[in-house]
């Protein structure tokens, strides 16, 4: 199972180590040719800061091909900035970046005195799991996508078809069951 993970800027390298540690085989996407011609199982990517990556995705001709293997079905699984990066629209800001995902998200939602928390919260399915929030996006509202987590009254993660996302990073604790939920989703696409 081959998994692509943007490398680009922020929080990618707990992403490898963690997909690595399941068992998965990663490729550090960096540059369009990383990208080309490749048949990814799954695609992920971390949080940073979504105006960055937004831009350098832009700047290094990769935006369209990465949302060309999202819509085709390639499982994409996004954390905090890639969960704005997915959103098709954002509350407090008039950028769109991929787009591919009916959710509306709201950038750094928390505000600054709850910019970053942990906490331990239900997940679907999976019981309670460990939740690291780091200058944190939540979900204002869903359209076509499931939801998956609900943390004070706030959506933090949700699923539509082939892509899952979540507002906190899973890849920072020592919990495995985000990422084998993600394994799950491409395992189970047939
Ligand atoms: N605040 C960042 C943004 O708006 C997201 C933070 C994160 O990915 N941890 O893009």
């Amino acid at each position: 199972m081959l998994i692509g993970v943007l490398c680009l800027q922020g929080a990618f390298i707990e992403h490898i180590r963690m997909l690595e540690r399941l068992g998965a085989q990663t490729k550090e996407i960096r540059q369009k040719k990383d990208i080309t011609g490749v048949d990814f199982d799954g695609l992920v990517i971390p949080g940073g800061e979504s105006t960055v990556i937004g831009k350098l995705l832009n700047d290094l001709d990769m935006m369209d091909d990465i949302r060309g293997f999202i819509e085709k079905g390639t499982p994409v699984f996004g954390t905090c900035a890639g969960l704005i990066l997915l959103a098709k629209s954002i509350a407090n800001d008039s950028h769109c970046y991929l787009g591919t995902m009916d959710i509306v998200a709201r950038r750094n939602a928390y505000g600054r005195q709850l910019g970053s928390f942990a906490t331990v919260a239900p997940f679907d399915g999976l019981g309670d799991v460990p939740m690291t929030f780091i200058r944190a996006p939540y979900i204002d509202s869903v359209g076509k996508a499931e939801i998956l987590s609900v943390v004070d009254g706030k959506i933090v993660a949700a699923r539509q078809d082939n892509q899952l996302v979540t507002a906190f990073h899973p890849e920072l604790t020592d919990d495995t069951r985000i990422h084998e939920y993600f394994l799950k989703m491409i395992a189970s696409r047939g």
